[in-house]
């Protein structure tokens, strides 16, 4: 089959023939039909330190898809050829004290499809039957392929209550962006978003941004004057992993102030750790997605109306998978999809 491998460790993907993957007995065989670029493969492209020390090669990249099963193991009873599916990338272990209490999301030994085993930029990719998940079948083919970044947004987002909520999001990433489209449709009152990107805060307006703040020009503390809040933020989403925006999010929080943190920071950072004390703070660190509350959120978010087709701003075919890194690393893009049909 044809997929999108690391072959050399050195920047580059190479598109060849590799072997299909082997369906075990618990595994289902699932035939990629879109697939969508993360950061994470923008990372594996530019082979940076990160990817150096983590990626064996050769891999077959890509962690974000949906698909349509073809095949299934013996054992495996639920899912039948011809449904449309996505997986959740993480394969955990099973067996941690975490796994054996059903947070599978907190286990401390997992695999990551596209990084340490085989991934979706493919045409067929294997998985466990426990990674796999059904979809509406009328949920749109792009937004199903994101479900993976969907989920890291959902995770973050819904992690403290946010209905009536004043929100900081940091950073107008696709995530961001998404994030701002479930909050919005989770019932927060304002919900604002930074960047340092005009295109990107564009991008988090369509989305549900009901104020975009480029922090180059603007302040937060102005924003709050002008929008009537007295005490600061009561939620803060941050989604950038630029320690300055984690900066104006500290400074900006009520007290009892609730922060999530997806964004990851390069390099170790400093943090004024008075704010967090005297203000009160609560900071949670989000890895991931919730197996399986998350997906279930997400796909009845949508079922309820929930439209994040704006952030899909680019659509190639697999082969033109250049052409999509490249529009990735400009800065100037929501989502791109691969399509392998
Ligand atoms: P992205 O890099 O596309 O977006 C980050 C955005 O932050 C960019 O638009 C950038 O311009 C903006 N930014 C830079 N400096 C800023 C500042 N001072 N203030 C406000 N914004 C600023 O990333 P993404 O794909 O949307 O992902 C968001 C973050 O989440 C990234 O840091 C990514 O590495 C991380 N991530 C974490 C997980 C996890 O499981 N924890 C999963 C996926 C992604
Ligand atoms: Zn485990």
């Amino acid at each position: 089959m044809k997929a999108l491998i690391k072959k050399r460790a050195e920047p580059g993907l190479w598109m060849e023939d590799v072997p299909e993957p082997e369906v075990g007995i618990n595994d289902v065989l699932i035939k990629v039909e879109r697939t969508g670029i993360c950061g994470t493969d923008v990372h594996i492209y530019q082979w940076d330190d990160w990817a150096a020390k983590t990626v064996p090669v050769p891999m077959v990249v890509g962690h974000e898809f949906v698909g349509t099963i073809v095949e299934v193991g013996s054992n495996v009873t639920d899912f039948h050829p011809g449904e449309l599916v996505s997986g959740e990338g993480h394969v955990v272990c099973g067996r941690c004290r975490n796994c054996l209490a059903g947070r599978r999301h907190l286990c401390a030994d997992t695999a990551g499809i596209g990084v340490n085993r085989p991934g979706a930029f493919a045409e067929f990719i294997s998985l466990p039957m426990t990674n796999v998940w059904h979809h509406d079948p009328k949920v749109d083919r792009d937004v199903a392929a994101i479900f993976d970044p969907f989920g890291n947004a959902v995770h973050t987002a819904l992690s403290f209550d946010l209905l009536g909520e004043d929100v900081l999001i940091t950073g107008a990433g696709p995530i961001g962006c998404i994030a701002a489209a479930v909050v919005r449709h989770a019932g927060a009152r304002a919900v604002v978003v930074t960047d340092v990107n005009p295109w990107r805060l564009n991008l988090a307006s369509k989305l549900g941004a009901t104020r975009i703040v480029d922090v180059r020009s603007e302040s937060l503390a102005d924003v709050q004057k002008e929008l009537g809040m007295r005490e600061g933020f009561d939620v803060g989403l941050e989604m950038s992993g630029n320690p300055s925006a984690f900066n104006d999010m500290i400074t900006n929080m009520c007290h009892g102030g609730k922060i999530a943190m997806l964004g990851i920071p390069s390099a170790p950072m400093a943090i004024d750790w008075n704010l967090v004390v005297f203000n009160m703070l609560t900071i949670k660190g989000i890895y991931g997605r919730e197996m399986y509350e998350t997906w279930y959120k997400m796909t009845v978010m949508l079922q309820g109306g929930l439209d994040l087709a704006p952030v899909i701003t680019h659509r190639f075919d697999a082969g033109d998978f250049e052409a999509g890194f490249q529009v990735m690393m400009s800065g100037q893009s929501g989502k791109v999809i691969l399509n392998w049909s």
